[in-house]
């Protein structure tokens, strides 16, 4: 088994200091869109999709809230491009697993049409039959296609005391849901056992590294942006707090990544560059 991180998206909204911690009040910030790629003798798995090419060629379609993020995405920043850039052939993608249903996370899968997308049962109610305020945070144009869903419900399993749901049973390693509601109402991280430790990409349940240091902190434009558009907050709060003390307890054996960080991504494309020259 082999994980390529990629960025599947790229959002550059003003305010850098306020978004990255770092940098000028006006210079551009930098999000990014932490997707997985994950080789298996199965086939390829897609955590998580990022912006489609559709998203690029008309990025009005993802509405308001993105034209304020300033995006910034490309054809070759698409999955679909860097599938075909790595020397896959796009259908090799035979399984999509998202961490929810928002744009910036889904807005690839009407490029994978033959895929089955894995997704927690709450967070499919949500998006299919949204309530009126979660009506603009969902696009139907994402799944037009009418995607192969895969319903996934929790039935008891545990993982590192969190809730698991085990999915993908044939993948030759362990992959789980493990809900962490809050940022959407099916909001969930998926964990990936690697050689060694666990891999858990923990989805919009973090935006920042810095949330899951005791004390945390947040930059403030970061913090806004979560409480501005989360379906939770009690839940959202009381998750990081879990995985707070997941880093602090079992910090050695899973290593966490969000989807928004770009710090995260660097280390993790470092890491895994390491690991294949090593
Ligand atoms: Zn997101």
């Amino acid at each position: 088994m082999r994980i390529h991180h990629l960025n599947c998206g790229t959002l550059c909204p003003r305010g850098a200091r306020l978004i990255n911690g770092k940098g000028g009040l006006l210079e551009p910030g930098r999000s990014i869109c932490h997707c997985l790629l994950i080789e298996t003798d199965d086939g390829l798995v897609l955590l998580d999709t990022g912006f489609g090419v559709e998203d690029v060629r008309n990025p009005k379609q993802l509405g308001p809230v993105f034209a304020l993020m300033n995006p910034q995405t490309t054809i070759e920043e698409t999955a679909l491009e860097q599938v075909k850039s790595l020397g896959f052939d796009p259908a090799d993608v035979r399984q999509i697993v998202t961490t929810h249903l928002d744009p910036d996370h889904s807005g690839g899968l009407p490029d994978f049409p033959e895929a089955e997308v894995h997704v927690f049962g709450p967070e499919l109610d949500a998006a299919m039959d949204p309530s009126l305020r979660d009506k603009p945070r969902y696009l139907g144009v994402h799944w037009n296609h009418n995607p192969k869903w895969v319903r996934h419900e929790v039935e008891g399993d545990q993982w590192f005391g969190f809730e698991g749901v085990r999915i993908l049973p044939d993948l030759g390693t362990e992959v789980l849901l493990v809900p962490l509601v809050g940022h959407t109402k099916g909001h969930t991280g998926i964990a990936i056992k690697r050689d060694d430790d666990w891999l858990l990409h923990c989805g919009d349940a973090y935006f920042h590294h810095d949330e899951l240091a005791t004390p945390p902190s947040c930059p403030p434009g970061l913090r806004f942006f979560q409480n501005l558009n989360n379906a939770d907050r009690r839940q959202r709060l009381a998750n990081q707090e879990r995985l707070r003390e997941l880093v602090a307890r079992h910090g050695e054996e899973v290593q966490l990544v969000c989807s928004h960080d770009p710090h995260e991504l660097d280390l993790a494309q470092a890491s895994s560059a390491g690991a294949a020259t090593a």
